[in-house]
């Protein structure tokens, strides 16, 4: 439920009633406005008497949340989160974030040069993996400790934030001593323990949509996180399994604005991964933008063919730059920066 405080309620006012709802058991999530302050409370209504509550000095109205989710849902918060994830960038405001790199981290060299390639045409995030969730056992699995030292090596060169996935909860601590955002993949989506874990850290969390999730279960998969006090969650559409074979995966273009209308969360569209095919990538990112995501992942490679993974959905940086000039003038269109 949301405590609604009257305008300009005193500090001590809104600690009273936290306090009160604390004695109950209830969870709180105070959101403080310009001039108003709410508190989003969660916890068991039955041992709550709502008169008690209700007739505290500074509250206007209790008002049930009717969603499944409360935290992420946009009944709690009605203005658009903007998360703030380091060096300077944020996502979720007007200016688009553009995140951007190779599948995984092959090599300092590799790295090092395909992070400044991007950071020159435009991307203000680096992305990379360095634990790689592989549907093979035998395919390449990432240079974990290694390729996290590369990736904020890369970062700090650069002064651009670094987003890279943790797959275990035994490797959260690790990941996010080095990450400034911290990546759980599509086949994590549901792994509660992990979302949990990631949601005890400070980092902001960006979360796959999973292969064959609704938008309702990615949203539940999103409060895991929050309710473990970590509200800095970005959506990722990365695509869909659907009955269609002649992409990777489907790309649901519609879970932007679904998800505009349920949550305050931003959300990135990954037109690499629901693709899988370079060929398919520009128009799609363009789509995501245009349907008004809050930016794009891409994969980037400089020789797709010796790629470790995901070379054929990688775009080689030429095309990428064509896709940052495009995108600047959609971008503009809609009045957003890039
Ligand atoms: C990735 O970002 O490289 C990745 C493995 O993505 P997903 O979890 O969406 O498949
Ligand atoms: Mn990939």
């Amino acid at each position: 439920m949301i405590i609604i405080m009257h305008d300009n309620a005193k500090k001590s006012e809104i600690a009273a009633v936290e306090e009160r709802l604390a004695k109950f058991g209830f969870q709180t999530h105070p959101i403080y406005g310009e001039k108003k302050t709410v508190i989003g409370a969660i916890g068991d209504k039955r041992q709550i008497r709502m008169s008690e509550i209700l007739l505290m000095s500074g509250v206007e109205n209790i008002v049930p949340i009717m969603r499944p989710y409360k935290l992420a849902s946009k009944e709690l918060k009605k203005e658009k989160s903007v998360i703030d994830v380091g060096h300077g960038v944020t996502i979720g405001g007007n200016k688009l974030a553009v995140l951007a790199g190779p599948c995984a981290v092959e090599g300092r060299e590799h790295f090092l040069r395909m992070a400044r390639i991007v950071k020159a045409e435009g991307a203000n995030i680096l992305r990379g993996g360095a634990f790689k969730p592989r549907t093979s056992p035998y395919a390449f699995g990432g240079l974990e400790g290694e390729g996290l030292k590369i990736m904020r090596e890369a970062g700090d060169e650069l002064d651009m934030p670094i987003c890279t996935e943790v797959m275990d909860t035994r490797d959260v601590e690790l990941v996010a001593s080095y990450a400034d955002i911290i990546q759980i993949g599509a086949r994590n989506m549901q792994n509660f323990k992990l979302l949990r874990e990631v949601g005890k850290t400070n980092k902001p969390i960006f979360l796959k949509r999973g292969l064959a999730s609704t938008i309702d279960e990615w949203l539940m998969a999103a409060e895991y996180i929050m309710s473990e006090g970590n509200d800095n969650v970005i959506l990722c559409e990365r695509g869909i399994r659907t009955y269609e074979t002649s992409t990777r995966n489907t790309f649901d273009v519609s879970a932007i604005p679904v998800t505009q209308e349920l949550t305050h969360l931003p959300i990135i569209a990954d037109p690499s991964h629901a693709t899988g095919n370079y060929k398919y990538v520009a128009p799609v990112a363009k789509a995501g933008i245009a349907a008004g995501a809050d930016g794009i992942m891409v994969e980037v490679h400089d020789c797709p063919e010796c790629a470790e993974s995901d070379g054929p959905q990688s775009l080689k940086p030429e095309k990428f730059a064509d896709l940052m000039a495009d995108l600047k003038k959609i971008a503009a269109a809609i009045g957003k920066e890039i």
